[in-house]
């Protein structure tokens, strides 16, 4: 990883022009106006690998190796992000860890992003200021630059803002690491913490705004702006994973994901489900804790499998087994390929985050 480390908060609101009045809405503006704002943010981003960078139709980047990974991710006003709970600077950071984190699941790291926002004429220039800000931060601190984006209008309301991310695979890494293949013998390890996004959100929802608690803020600021080591993809793909995917939207609900793409079990470790429950605590109660280990999305660790305990990389969680499955395609079998939690499959309620609710 590579770009500055410096506090997120910091970022919201500094540097720029500044010759936008706070009150300038996107209609107000117009396009012309509101991209100087976004210009002038991104000035002074990483350029390695840029042959034409933002300004022009097309961004040209050039590519090392014979293969480009893509990837894009959406989010929309008050159904991913409430403006109560999230300013425009931390849609930025999620998105940006969203997108990369799903490349680094498959050993890749960036080399550019493409950023779309959708938005009303009423939208305060100054949010989508702190948006870019957001995104240029979040995409700094991993070296990745933005090349390029669309701004569109939307009818009142509605905002959605979404990420393109190309990527190749990290040096060293000499295929993709897919979700399918994973192997009965394998071990199942996690990069980091589970549960902290989620928890975040309960605190948010009970209406904790954390107060001086620094564990409650710890959870509230990962919600809010996730970060995860992108760097542990590439890391994991050259330990010889052999299969991986970011928790985006739960264990349980990404583990079924890779378990089926695999044809097998992964069979979770009571004692290190509840290891991992317990770092959550005592912020929020035993049992949500242990629900959003589960169950709680957003949280972009990487789940990987591995030959054995010995290639587990260095402070990653060792979290269970990979045994085998009958390969059945029935929904009602005990046997169809899935996570197993408590000796049974485990239960849909604690199954995460689904988009249409299914
Ligand atoms: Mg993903």
């Amino acid at each position: 990883m590579n770009g500055e480390e410096r506090d997120p908060d910091g970022g919201a609101g500094g540097g720029g022009p500044g010759a936008t009045p706070a009150s300038a809405t996107l209609g107000g503006s117009g396009e012309r106006g509101v991209l100087d704002e976004v210009f002038a943010v991104l000035a002074g981003q990483p350029t390695g690998g840029v042959l034409v960078g933002p300004g022009d139709d097309t961004a040209l980047l050039a590519v090392r190796r014979g293969a480009v990974l893509a990837t894009t991710d959406t989010m929309v006003r008050d159904r991913d992000w409430r403006d109560a709970w999230s300013s425009g600077y931390d849609v930025g950071v999620k998105i940006v860890t969203q997108n990369l984190a799903d490349l680094a699941s498959m050993g890749g790291v960036g080399t550019g992003l493409l950023v779309t926002l959708v938005a009303p004429t009423d939208l305060p220039v100054s949010w989508a200021r702190e948006l870019t800000e957001g995104i240029a931060w979040a995409a700094g601190r991993a070296g990745v630059p933005v090349v390029g984006g669309d701004l569109s209008s939307a009818p009142p309301g509605f905002v959605s803002v979404s990420v393109t991310a190309l990527g190749e695979l990290g040096s060293g890494v000499h295929s993709p690491v897919l979700r399918s293949g994973a192997r009965p013998g394998d071990v199942l390890a996690v990069s980091g913490p589970l549960g902290r996004s989620g928890a975040g959100w309960w605190l948010l929802e009970e209406g904790h705004a954390g107060g001086r608690d620094p564990d409650a803020l710890a959870l509230l600021e990962h919600h809010r702006r996730p970060l995860t080591d992108l760097a542990q993809g590439p890391l994991a793909a050259r330990a010889g994973a052999t299969s991986m995917i970011d928790v985006s939207d739960g264990l349980v609900r990404d583990g079924d994901r890779l378990a089926r793409a695999s044809g097998v079990h992964l069979v979770l470790s009571e004692p290190a489900v509840e290891g991992l429950a317990a770092r959550l605590r005592p912020a929020v109660p035993r049992e949500v804790a242990l629900a959003q280990v589960l169950g709680g999305g957003e949280e972009h660790e990487l789940l990987a499998t591995f030959p054995s305990r010995a290639e587990v990389p260095p402070g990653w969680v060792h979290l269970g087994s990979v045994e085998p499955s009958d390969g059945s395609a029935e929904e009602s079998s005990p046997w169809t390929p899935g996570v197993w939690w408590r000796g049974e499959p485990a239960r849909p309620e604690l199954g995460g985050w689904d988009h249409f609710g299914g």
